[in-house]
């Protein structure tokens, strides 16, 4: 089995794409199984930020003057980019923001600060990155609003009927992760926005573990808020996503003032500007967005469907193989699994087998993933997540197949 039989696509062709993946790391050929934390980098994107600060820096949406008139072209290029790839229906519902946490702290401090009473509740799952709780926590404490949790089952999947019961007159909107990182589950998003709006409530969803693995229509979702970052999906860090519906955009007070984000200004009175501009105070992430719009245009020149059509091949061969190792115990089997392979071995920590598997060149994820309830749920202090992205060999989930069991004999 090879990825051009699989989904046409080859994967030694992609991989000359990534300057990053052809070194050694202590010795040993890199294998790059972190893409979850963050994904590297093809040339087209590295290309296009130089390209941006050797030949058209300077500040948009201000100047009259040549290079400013193509930053801001290039800026708002990226918008349209962006707004295509979500099938957004105006770019006006596309703003740009440092990253999925960034993104979620910007509905939680103007939609939630704006429409949580005392008593209202907001929904969110057991399988949440801190980042689409945190934000949550804070405004329901400063609002006297209750933050409620629908649990997951041991396979790692949302309990839809203790979402259905959760769900009241009292929630004012649920946020729920589209991928989850810690597990890899695939939530049914269109399922569940179709229940919450069934009940008026609207739908944020936290797809920062999504966009580089699967398609993503926001319309079709017909979510309400829809949240991803640069990083990772082949983009640059500091660079991410909101994306909401122009209906409630329209009606949300500002996150930050500042510059850009006002129509006028005056000492006793300032209007704002309209979506998106009103949410992007300050100096946007220029280059950011540009190297965003060539990630994007990358990963669709693949085809998002091929890209998911050959990471599910190598989750399966992965879950397949690291199951056979005695007194391992995969964290997360969900039936619907996204580029994510979370597991712990008995008797060993993460961390070990973390350091174990580096020795080898290959790089994982050994913690709790910015996802501490997911570790409680399971009762472990932390796991090994393998992640995967489209320049991924089979070759390489077999070495760490093989470096899981040298830990293991090391270790164990
Ligand atoms: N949500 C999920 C599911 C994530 O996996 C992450 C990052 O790992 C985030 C949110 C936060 O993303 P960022 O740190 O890019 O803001």
């Amino acid at each position: 089995m090879n990825a051009t039989s699989v989904t046409g696509l080859d994967v030694e062709v992609i991989r000359k794409d990534f300057p990053i993946l052809h070194q050694t790391v202590h010795g040993k050929p890199l294998a790059y199984l972190d893409n979850a934390a963050t994904t590297q980098k093809p040339r087209v994107v590295i290309d296009a930020i130089r390209q941006y600060y050797e030949s058209e820096n300077a500040n948009i949406h201000r100047g009259v003057h040549y290079l400013s008139e193509r930053a801001t072209a290039d800026y708002e290029r990226a918008r349209s980019v962006v707004r295509a790839f979500l099938n957004a229906r105006d770019s006006a519902e596309i703003i740009f923001v440092r990253g999925t946490t960034e993104a979620i702290n910007l509905v939680a401090a103007t939609y939630g600060r704006t429409h949580l009473q005392p008593g209202d509740e907001v929904l969110i799952t057991a399988m949440e990155h801190h980042s689409n709780i945190v934000p949550w926590q804070m405004i329901c404490e400063e609002r006297g609003a209750r933050l409620r949790v629908v649990p997951i089952n041991d396979h790692g999947e949302l309990i839809i009927e203790e979402f259905e019961k959760l769900l009241s007159a009292r929630t004012r909107l649920a946020a729920i992760t589209h991928v989850s990182n810690a597990l890899g589950t695939v939530n049914p998003v269109q399922e569940l926005v179709r229940l919450c709006h069934a009940h008026g409530v609207p739908v944020l969803i936290d797809g920062a573990q999504a966009v580089a693995h699967l398609r993503v229509d926001v319309q079709a979702l017909g979510c309400d808020f829809y949240a991803f970052s640069g990083h990772k999906v082949y983009g640059p860090t500091g660079i991410g996503v909101l994306y909401g519906r122009k209906e409630l955009l329209e009606r949300m007070p500002p996150y930050q003032g500042g510059g850009d984000m006002i129509r006028s200004v005056s000492f006793e009175r300032t209007l704002y500007a309209d979506p998106p501009y009103r949410f992007e105070a300050g100096t946007p992430h220029i280059a950011g967005a540009i190297g965003l719009a060539a990630a994007i245009e990358y990963l669709t020149g693949l085809g998002i469907e091929q890209v998911h059509a050959w990471e599910s091949q190598l989750v399966r061969y992965g879950v397949e193989q690291l199951a056979q190792i005695p007194g391992l115990r995969l964290i997360g089997t969900p039936r619907e699994r996204a580029a994510v392979i979370s597991f712990v071995l008995d008797g060993v920590h993460a961390h070990d087998v973390g350091t174990v598997l580096d020795l080898e060149g290959i790089a994982v994820r050994a913690g709790h993933h910015c996802a501490q309830p997911v570790m409680q749920r399971y009762g472990v202090p932390a796991t090994v997540r393998a992640s995967l992205a489209v320049y991924n060999r089979l070759e390489e989930i077999d070495r760490l197949v093989m470096a899981v069991r040298k830990a293991k004999e090391l270790l164990g």
